[in-house]
């Protein structure tokens, strides 16, 4: 069975966890560098990109992910495509850069900051993993704001990217770990 670890410094890493379980694979909570060591593919979950940040760079964290991504598959929602993405703003802050996409962090505003919506993916995901409507949980999401050479954009909300694909990396502004819809993590399994 696939080994997938799940950034486990802050967030809803165990929504992730659940998720990664009922895909068919057995997800690993990391908190350690060692670790990377024992992993086909990584999840950044959602939560606070600031405060991840400030956690990933005690113990040597930050570079041993960015490492890691070098090689295996890596899959950020939320917090976690912000800390994916090449270009941050609202306010601009350090980021791995492996999604080459500009992203703009809690870009719905104040006023509708949440919401639930449903979403019609590009036939691709659908082929890929089984055809209908995605349920997208948004939690003061960021706005991809331009996706560069190589990104595939494989689901939209109101004329944005909301699910890219780059190479071996996958990364969702909202959270499909927060639904009981297991697509979007199988669709990652996959790619390990
Ligand atoms: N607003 C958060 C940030 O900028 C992301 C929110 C989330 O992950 N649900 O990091």
């Amino acid at each position: 069975m696939k080994k997938v670890g799940v950034l486990a410094l802050q967030g809803d890493f165990a929504a992730h966890g659940a998720a990664v379980e009922r895909a068919g694979a057995s997800p690993v909570y990391v908190l350690d560098r060692q670790q990377f060591k024992e992993i086909d593919g990584l999840i950044l979950p959602g939560g606070e990109s600031t405060t991840m940040l400030k956690l990933l760079h005690i113990d040597g964290l930050y570079e041993s992910l960015r490492e890691f991504g070098e090689k295996k598959p890596v899959f950020g929602t939320c917090a976690g495509a912000i800390l994916m993405a090449k270009e941050v703003s609202n306010p601009t802050q350090q980021s791995f850069g492996m999604m080459d996409i500009a992203v703009e962090r809690n870009a719905y505003g104040r006023q509708i900051d949440s919401r639930v919506v449903d979403i019609e993916p590009g036939d691709e995901f659908g082929k890929r993993t089984a055809p209908g409507k995605l349920e997208a949980v948004f939690i003061r999401a960021p706005i991809i704001r331009d996706t560069r050479h190589g990104v595939k954009v494989l689901a939209e909300y109101a004329g944005d990217p909301v699910l890219i694909e780059q190479g071996r990396h996958l990364a969702a502004t909202f959270h499909p770990e927060l639904t009981q819809d297991d697509r979007v993590h199988r669709l990652f399994l996959a790619k390990l």
